[in-house]
């Protein structure tokens, strides 16, 4: 067996309770020793300590508090996890000295306290992936994915049929992986979910930690979060509710890229309705005007589709209508497409094919003007832009509203100095319907 390194951190376990406590230490001492972690027998060899407790009975709930007190005293870094951690203001009254309480069966809660005060050790001669993980965007930019599946059941959608309900991940964890992605040179971070703006919905917004700091797992937390790592941020798919107001300051404040991808898919309330879309109710046009007073810069990104099944003449020229009125920096359209297994397979009224889509290219011609429109305010101006691609003279780069693959790009001349994933400034010198022309600042 190759020995473990001889600064691998340790950590002490006391295990409490029923088999099904066992269970649940054996689980979190498995996944200690994968990540690396050394498991010793005493306190004082230990650099934590996790104390899973038994909350059964009054004497049960004696021990395992006496456990955690005699822990504190001898040890002074203790995880509570287990039955009794499910009561945390009891153990947080008894020992507020605690680092972190987690429930039973949270192994992953477990570790992310564990990661939180005693970052996980990375040996390079047995870990299959580099600490910020395998990832197959170019090393400069990276997905952050915070949750899976979606708690919403739109009709034209089957993601929550394959996927499940929402699953936010641990706000601790999220935050430890976007740190190693920008201390291995990622530049640019792009933050994704089905529903970013739901994220923590399913564990109440429940407070994780990061690096011994508490953070609520919440979309406005991460992200202020996140913007402590001095790398961009860039937000997809958030629903247009109210707290996303909440960001917004911080994009106008340089914390935050000025960017918002706000998928709305229609804007006829009868449509919306039948799409059973989250946030229909809302005044989206209000909402886009408050964000636009806040911080005059943002981009704001969306999709949507023509032709959903019973979508008539009228409620596509109000789709029409909302677009010139929203004045939109990057959108894109699909014409609807019965996903075998979609609700919206069995609306009636379904629109002719050739119908919807003769209504998606009428749809991006009215916002191929709009888009050359707005791009206009960015001619003559400096912008800091993330270079993807040098060839030559010639750089492919992107700026604070370009997202990979779906947006504009910035194409720079004179750019033989830079190099991929470099930040750079640039001055503006034209702009077509997507893409900006620049010329590089740097001699
Ligand atoms: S389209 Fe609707 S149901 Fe599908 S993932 Fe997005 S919000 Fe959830």
């Amino acid at each position: 067996m190759k020995p473990r390194p001889a600064a691998a951190p340790t950590v002490g376990f006391v295990s409490l309770g029923c088999p099904k406590a066992l269970v649940d230490s054996e689980r979190i001492l498995t996944q200690l020793r994968a990540e690396g972690y050394g498991i010793v027998p005493r306190y004082e060899e230990a650099d934590l300590v996790v104390v899973n407790t038994c909350g059964f009975i009054d004497s049960a709930v004696d021990e395992s508090l006496g456990a955690i007190g005699e822990a504190l005293r001898e040890n002074g870094k203790v995880v509570v996890t287990g039955c009794l951690g499910a009561k945390g203001e009891v153990v947080r009254k008894a020992h507020p000295a605690v680092l972190a309480v987690t429930g039973p069966h949270d192994t992953e809660a477990v570790m992310t306290a564990v990661h939180a005060h005693l970052p996980k050790p990375h040996d390079p001669f047995t870990d299959l992936v580099p600490p910020q993980g395998v990832k197959l965007t170019p090393r400069h930019y990276a997905y952050l994915k915070i949750s899976e599946g979606c708690n919403h059941r739109c009709t034209f959608c089957i993601i929550p049929s394959m996927r499940g309900d929402l699953v936010s991940r641990p706000v601790g964890e999220v935050l430890q992986e976007a740190e190693n992605l920008a201390r291995a040179g990622v530049q640019e971070l792009l933050v994704i979910s089905q529903d970013t703006s739901a994220y923590g919905v399913d564990v109440k917004y429940r407070t994780g930690f990061w690096k011994g700091r508490p953070v609520k797992t919440r979309m406005a937390d991460l992200v202020q979060a996140l913007s402590s790592l001095g790398v961009w941020v860039r937000l997809h798919y958030v629903y247009p509710y109210p707290h996303v107001d909440d960001v917004v300051p911080l994009m106008a404040g340089g914390k935050l890229l000025p960017y918002l991808d706000v998928p709305f898919q229609h804007a006829s309330p009868r449509i919306l309705k039948l799409m059973k879309r989250p946030a229909s109710a809302e005044d989206n046009l209000a909402r886009i005007r408050a964000w636009r007073e806040i911080c005059p810069d943002i981009t704001i990104r969306s999709t949507f589709i023509a032709g959903f099944p019973g979508e008539t003449e009228a409620e596509f020229a109000e789709l029409l209508a909302f677009l010139e009125e929203a004045q939109l920096d990057r959108v894109g359209c699909f014409a609807y497409s019965p996903v075998e297994g979609a609700a919206a397979n069995a609306l009636p009224d379904a629109v002719p094919a050739e119908e919807r889509e003769d209504r998606r290219r009428r749809f991006m011609a009215v916002q191929a003007r709009i888009s050359a429109r707005r791009l206009q305010r960015f001619v003559g101006r400096e912008l800091e832009v993330l270079v993807d691609k040098v060839d030559g003279n010639a750089a492919v780069a992107r700026g604070p509203g370009d997202a990979p693959e779906i947006d504009g790009r910035v194409l720079v001349d004179r750019a033989r100095w830079l190099k991929a994933g470099q930040l750079a400034r640039v001055r503006i010198t034209r702009a077509d319907e997507h893409d900006l022309f620049a010329e590089s600042l740097l001699q």
